[in-house]
């Protein structure tokens, strides 16, 4: 590849020579050529610049010297690589004479750098490493006059890229021009040493940050390297790295996570994603979800969401009317302004998409007393824990099933159990009831640390439900693994 920059100052290019991009150009893999802007002036002081038109601060870099300057060196660099070897052509290597086979016309990118262009990225640096000739033209001052990138970008044969490092203004073009070699450069071929640096580095295909890397000594500060790094186990050091790049990436750049691929998301990437507040919904990319206290105002939106979701999770047999009973009965506005307004018995918490939207809730019922029993006698033989919670609903939007929201909630709810007190004790037990032919939510719920302590019968309407009775210990510290997406609960009140 050939790369031409353009500077009033070529000795803060010299560090080009320096490094793997130095021993790039002695090995010939890249032919960079540095040249001096004042070598296109004519005057005796040798002038790139003048007043603004329109007057204000500064001054603005002459078009006619840029013009002369760039098609000298696009020129040079314009001449289609011969099939056969033949030496570099550039201005200290005139175009052979004899044209032998032609490929097609070189690609040649003009780089102009400034704080106004499309910010410069990976991706770009991939693009521009398949170029055949780039040239930059650094700016100082107050930058380039317009009309240069206007001519060459009206000109079919030359493509031109405003470019900017990022949202801050410096003196010149000449940092960004080091910037762009040096990240242009390390991607051809030869360049690195070991090409497979180049895999899994931040801002590559995964589009994730890389995650920490470590060496010898293994402790230093008194800090240690994480174990599995010195644990020989290939499967486990690639999750943990995995873990580690999509943890950094969220608490880092979001604006990335947010433009994940959901295909190369796979469950566990899927259960990271949710334990840092992001979630893939059915068919879509990542997004942020929020997990609070359901507020006086939410009870609307709860109630809407409830009457969605609740019919979703009834066994087909149930006769419409009776689940429509039940909604009336338990899940109205109505209903939800109680649930919100009486703490001490009822805890809801919500799941609230970025936009406002509530894509899940739970709705647990507390004891009110320590040695309060669940409210029916065949559940309250089962669990036996005193203070027990009934967590009652465990609704998700479809779209959000599947996507880790469920577990969070489920999180959510015992860790916020935990630091409520009932006559002066912290509840014991979370237990739940779930219809027996839900394998799904059974699984989930497994996952989350529940275990199955018996079965309980319940009516809806005309139908007599049977439920598995499963309870969490939430005293047995945390659950094994945060579950996937829960199927309902049984609540009946
Ligand atoms: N007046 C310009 C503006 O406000 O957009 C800033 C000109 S700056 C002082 C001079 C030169 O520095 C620019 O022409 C450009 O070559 C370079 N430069 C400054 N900030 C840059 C950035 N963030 N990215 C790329 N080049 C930059």
């Amino acid at each position: 590849m050939r790369i031409d920059v353009l500077t009033i100052f070529p000795a803060y290019l010299d560090a080009l020579d320096l490094s793997l991009v130095g021993k790039a150009r002695r090995d010939g893999l890249l032919d960079l050529r540095v040249h001096d802007l004042r070598a296109w002036t004519t005057d005796r002081h040798r002038t790139v610049d003048d007043t603004p038109f329109g007057g204000g601060a500064g001054m603005v870099m002459r078009p006619d010297i840029w013009g002369k300057a760039l098609d000298d060196v696009l020129a040079t660099g314009s001449v289609p690589a011969p099939a056969t070897e033949t030496p570099a052509v550039g201005l200290d290597h005139p175009a052979p004479a004899a044209a032998v086979t032609l490929t097609p016309a070189p690609r040649q990118v003009l780089l102009v750098p400034t704080p106004s262009g499309e910010r410069f990225t990976q991706a770009m640096a991939e693009d521009l490493a398949r170029a055949d000739q780039l040239v930059l033209a650094c700016g100082r001052y107050e930058g380039i006059d317009a009309r240069v990138a206007e001519h060459y970008g009206a000109s079919s044969s030359v493509e031109v890229r405003e470019v900017s490092l990022g949202d801050y203004v410096l003196n010149g073009g000449e940092v960004a021009a080091l910037v762009i070699v040096e990240a242009v450069a390390r991607l051809l071929p030869g360049v690195l040493g070991n090409p497979d640096s180049l895999v899994e580095e931040s801002h590559g295909a995964a589009g994730l940050l890389e995650y920490p890397v470590y060496t010898k000594p293994p402790v230093w500060a008194g800090l240690e390297v994480p174990e599995v790094l010195t644990s020989g186990h290939h499967g486990k050091v690639a999750r943990w790295r995995r873990d580690q790049a999509l943890v950094g990436t969220a608490r880092r750049r979001p604006d990335m996570v947010a433009a994940l691929d959901p295909h190369q998301l796979d469950r566990a990437d899927r259960v990271v994603l949710a334990g840092q507040g992001w979630f893939v919904p059915a068919g879509g990319r990542p997004a942020r979800v929020t997990v609070r206290h359901g507020r006086a105002e939410d009870a609307a939106a709860l109630a809407e969401l409830a009457a969605f979701t609740f019919p979703l999770a009834c066994p087909p047999h149930m006769a419409v009317q009776d689940i429509q009973a039940f909604i009336s009965e338990h899940l109205t506005s109505a209903h939800f302004d109680a649930y919100l307004a009486d703490a001490a018995r009822y805890q809801v918490l919500t799941a609230e998409s970025a936009d406002g939207v509530l894509v899940g809730y739970t709705l647990t019922v507390l004891p009110l007393s320590a040695d309060e029993p669940p409210y029916a006698d065949d559940v309250a033989a089962l669990v036996t824990a005193r203070p027990a919670a009934e967590l009652s609903k465990v609704y998700v939007l479809p779209d959000y099933q599947g996507s880790g929201v469920a577990g969070v909630l489920l999180e959510a709810t015992a860790a916020d159990l935990a630091v409520r007190v009932v006559d002066g004790v912290a509840p014991a037990a979370l237990w739940l009831g779930t219809n027996k032919a839900n394998r799904r939510a059974q699984r989930s719920y497994q996952r989350a640390g529940f275990t199955v302590v018996g079965t309980r019968r319940f009516r809806v309407g005309d139908s007599l439900e049977e439920d598995l009775v499963m309870v969490r210990d939430l005293r047995a510290g945390e659950a094994a693994e945060v579950g996937e997406t829960t199927g309902p609960t049984s609540g009946t009140r």
